[in-house]
């Protein structure tokens, strides 16, 4: 009625339809119009109460029971939403957008299940316009019949099939239980046996699909049984703490392995072929970022005496090179309180990983800042505790200094710790013990709350994410191409609010970046996603300490705390 008699009226007339709208089955709240068709689409939300949306109880039993039935409900909405969407006029007219989760399965405003069932689905509607005129009765069609078939078709009783949630809402369970099972069994990672880990491609996440898809198959000494309460016992490859290399030929699935552990710090949807594949949620990926800033970092555990007496207790580069990078990014991680790096010598830089015999002869102790990973990688883990794994094709210094070594061939991964050893005594490397001195943690660093800053023009808080690997935050563009485990456009943009609470005042009342970290953590953990940006808006998911430590980092105009 309201709709078809704005027809013809100026956009802004628009204006009228903000507040609750009953349905049938649901209400939708308009919480936002846009103020003129080429502007950021209107914001609304569907709440459906726990009768009409009819989830068994089972769906949000636990936590990470709710999660997973969220995350389908967001799959089925989205999709839904986008064969909906029509061009209804100007602009964005006539488009329904909801933020898709992807193949990962995390706390998202998307679509919220709460403990009794209730569900709340939050998108955007773009309101029709010819020119900067309303279309009255494109938007009856649009608010009456598009959205509530769109809520009908996957939110309401009778639209989701039960069986399908169930599978959802225990795969999430049964990663979760067996990623809580790590720690206790000595282990940093697990891959289940059957696992499907190549992707699609290197922009599509999806699973590879086809006869030639080799499933994964443990070595029978680094076979062990974990417990899923749906799945019951599952069998796969455990990988312990320490040092792991994973050798191998070229393309014979290293990096496709480390990759899926990378992704194990996350939950993923059934079918993806990593359901269970789970990896100690403090694993860091480590890589060289050449160009990148850094501020302030202690990499003098790694690199020290550069030219012209340079300082690399606390070094600041506006452009760094391959090793001060991944030095800078293990120091980082650290900082934040890593307890697995995960590296890979295509993206090393190789200076930082190595120096063999002859280079050592050649440029000696003096001339050579850098005291190579391969002499830190064990006392990581003997002095704090922290483990590594790596993927390594080219460089046996490594066979010295690893727990175990996990052979990959034609995508099948062989336990040869023990011909490794074999190997590295029968040819020993020569290289003269590097270590000289032990292995320092880094000193927390007090960064500057106003190097921080997330206003631009007018606006207190600008974070914009124009495409998943860059984060615009006030005036400054973050580049996260590096940041790998990055893992979807929702969660950057979460990230960019987290970073204006640090700047705002989080950082000035905190005495190291952990400890701020900290303090995010527990805002977002009691508070949930909202608390980051008051509005309601559907496009936020939960991130890890280490990225939004991550993007800080990247932040050029970083400054420490003098
Ligand atoms: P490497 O790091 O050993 O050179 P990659 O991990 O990059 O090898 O894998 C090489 C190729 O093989 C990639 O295209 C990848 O998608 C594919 N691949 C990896 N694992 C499997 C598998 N289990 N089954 C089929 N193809 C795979
Ligand atoms: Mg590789």
């Amino acid at each position: 009625m309201l709709l078809q008699s704005l027809e013809g009226r100026g956009y802004k007339a628009y204006e009228q339809l903000r507040g609750r709208w009953r349905n049938d089955g649901f209400v939708l709240h308009v919480d936002h119009v846009q103020g003129d068709p080429f502007a950021a689409p209107s914001r609304v939300r569907a709440v459906i109460e726990p009768d009409d949306a009819g989830l068994a109880p089972t769906a949000h039993a636990s936590a990470p029971r709710a999660l997973g039935t969220a995350a389908f409900l967001a799959r089925a909405f989205a999709a839904r939403a986008r064969a909906a969407s029509r061009s209804l006029g100007t602009g964005r007219s006539g488009e329904i957008r909801m933020e898709h989760p992807g193949q990962q399965v995390m706390a998202q405003t998307a679509v919220l299940v709460d403990a009794e069932g209730r569900v709340e689905a939050r998108f955007t509607v773009g309101l029709p316009a010819r020119g900067r005129r309303i279309a009255g009765r494109a938007a009856a069609e649009l608010l009456g019949d598009d959205v509530p078939a769109v809520v009908r078709g996957t939110l309401l009783a009778g639209a989701h099939d039960p069986h399908e949630i169930e599978a959802c809402a225990a795969a999430n369970e049964d990663a979760e239980a067996l990623r809580s099972q790590l720690a206790d069994r000595g282990l940093v990672a697990f891959v289940a046996d059957g696992a499907r880990l190549p992707r699609r491609s290197g922009i599509d996440d999806r699973p590879l699909e086809g006869s030639e898809v080799v499933a994964f198959t443990a070595p029978g000494s680094l076979r062990v049984t974990l417990d899923a309460p749906n799945a019951g016992p599952v069998t796969g490859m455990g990988v312990g703490e320490g040092v792991t290399l994973i050798v191998g030929g070229g393309f014979h699935g290293k990096s496709t392995l480390l990759r899926a552990l990378e992704s194990g710090v996350y939950d993923h949807r059934p079918g993806d072929g990593r359901e269970r594949v789970v990896t100690r949620p403090d694993a860091v990926k480590i890589r060289a970022e050449d160009g990148r800033a850094i501020t302030g970092v202690d990499i003098s555990t790694f690199i020290d005496g550069l030219p012209l007496g340079r300082d690399t207790r606390a070094f600041t580069t506006p452009n760094a090179s391959g090793s001060t990078s991944q030095a800078a990014a293990i120091v980082e991680a650290l900082e934040a309180g890593a307890g697995l790096l995960l590296v890979d010598e295509d993206t090393s830089a190789t200076n930082f990983m190595i120096r063999d015999r002859r280079m050592q002869e050649l440029v000696p102790g003096a001339g050579e800042p850098i005291t190579p990973f391969v002499d830190r990688v064990r006392e990581l883990h003997r002095r704090c505790g922290v483990s590594s794994v790596l993927v390594i094709g080219g460089s046996g210094d490594y066979l010295d200094v690893a727990d175990r070594v996990i052979r990959m061939a034609d995508y099948r991964p062989a336990d040869v710790t023990d011909e490794a050893r074999g190997v590295a005594a029968a040819l020993p490397t020569g290289r003269a013990p590097g270590t000289v001195t032990a292995f320092q943690p880094p000193p927390p660093r007090r960064l500057d709350p106003a190097s921080v800053d997330a206003r631009r023009g007018r606006r207190e808080t600008y974070v914009r994410v124009p495409d998943d690997r860059t984060l615009l935050f006030g005036t400054a563009t973050i580049d996260l191409v590096a940041v790998e485990q990055l893992a979807s456009r929702a969660q950057t943009r979460a990230i960019g609010q987290a970073l204006a609470l640090l700047g705002g005042d989080v950082l000035a009342r905190s005495a190291s970046l952990a400890e701020a970290l900290d303090a995010v953590e527990a805002l977002v953990s009691s508070e949930g996603l909202d608390a980051l940006d008051g509005r309601r808006v559907g496009d936020l998911a939960s991130f890890r300490r280490f990225e939004l430590a991550a993007a800080l980092n990247r932040l050029r105009s970083l400054r420490v705390r003098a």
